[in-house]
């Protein structure tokens, strides 16, 4: 399929897991990434496996000086951007009781704050018909034992994006999530005990653990024009966990 010939596109987290499913289906797809992410060396592996229509940048995005060499970047050398998956995010276990403030602004800083202004300061090179993905989580709809906080912080992209579809009304730039369920990548394997993994496959109508290509069909959708009459809208990609 070539539904994304021609565009341009920056994910974050780009260099494991979901984004880098992600990055190579927009690519096999017809699009040129740039892929963000904190570790340089991690980021020109990534980069050197996808090929010459990816391009690595490093950035945290809890950083706004990053984030505006991230867009000083991509405005050189491309000019504008089409296609934004702000994907970046990470989870840590705390029940209440054992919260501390470090694990509050480590989770919020960078899934909630860091979603927020990738998305803000990349608005200036989107233009009508852009796309803008952000990587939600089942949890963000459910309770999860001792994970509140990464929950809450996935209930607030998933908000993120309902009110973002208002304020982007007259620009013709979408806003969606899409929510993984479990999904097996190395950082869930390292998160997860293997019975509690397989605790989770047990829970998941499906029965077993998504593969982040299937999550990558569904961000290759939202960022495609497939799905242009889509805004504000989650899309699940969670094998029916979070939705019977
Ligand atoms: P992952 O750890 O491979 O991907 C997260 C990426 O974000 C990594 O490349 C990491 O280096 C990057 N990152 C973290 N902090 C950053 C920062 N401050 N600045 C820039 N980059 C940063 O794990 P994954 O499973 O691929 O997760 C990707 C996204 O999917 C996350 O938002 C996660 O919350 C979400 N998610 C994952 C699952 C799952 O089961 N794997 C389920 C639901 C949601």
């Amino acid at each position: 399929m070539n539904r994304l010939n021609g565009k341009i596109a920056l994910i974050t987290g780009g260099a494991s897991g979901i984004g880098l499913a992600s990055a190579q289906r927009l690519i096999d797809e017809g699009a040129f990434v740039f892929i963000a992410g904190r570790r340089q060396d991690v980021l020109d592996n990534a980069a050197e496996a996808l090929g010459s229509s990816a391009q690595g940048v490093q950035a945290d995005v809890t950083k706004p000086e990053d984030l505006d060499r991230v867009f000083e970047t991509i405005q050189k050398e491309k000019g504008h951007l089409d296609v934004l998956v702000a994907n970046a995010g990470v989870g840590e276990f705390a029940s209440l009781g054992q919260i501390t403030e470090e694990h509050y602004d480590y989770i919020f800083d960078i899934n909630v704050k860091g979603t927020l202004f990738t998305v803000q300061k990349a608005l200036p090179l989107m233009t009508n018909g852009g796309s803008i993905i952000l990587t939600g989580s089942t949890v963000g709809s459910m309770g999860t034992p001792a994970m509140s906080i990464y929950s809450a912080s996935k209930a607030a992209v998933r908000n993120l994006a309902r009110s973002w579809a208002h304020d982007l009304r007259g620009t013709g730039i979408r806003v969606n999530v899409m929510s993984p369920g479990p999904t097996k990548t190395d950082k869930l394997i390292e998160l997860l005990p293997s019975d509690a993994l397989s605790e989770m496959k047990r829970s998941v109508p499906l029965e077993r653990l998504g593969d982040p290509q299937e999550t990558a069909g569904a961000v290759a959708f939202l960022a495609s024009d497939d799905s242009s009459f889509m805004t504000g809208s989650e899309v699940f990609v969670d094998g029916g966990y979070a939705q019977v």
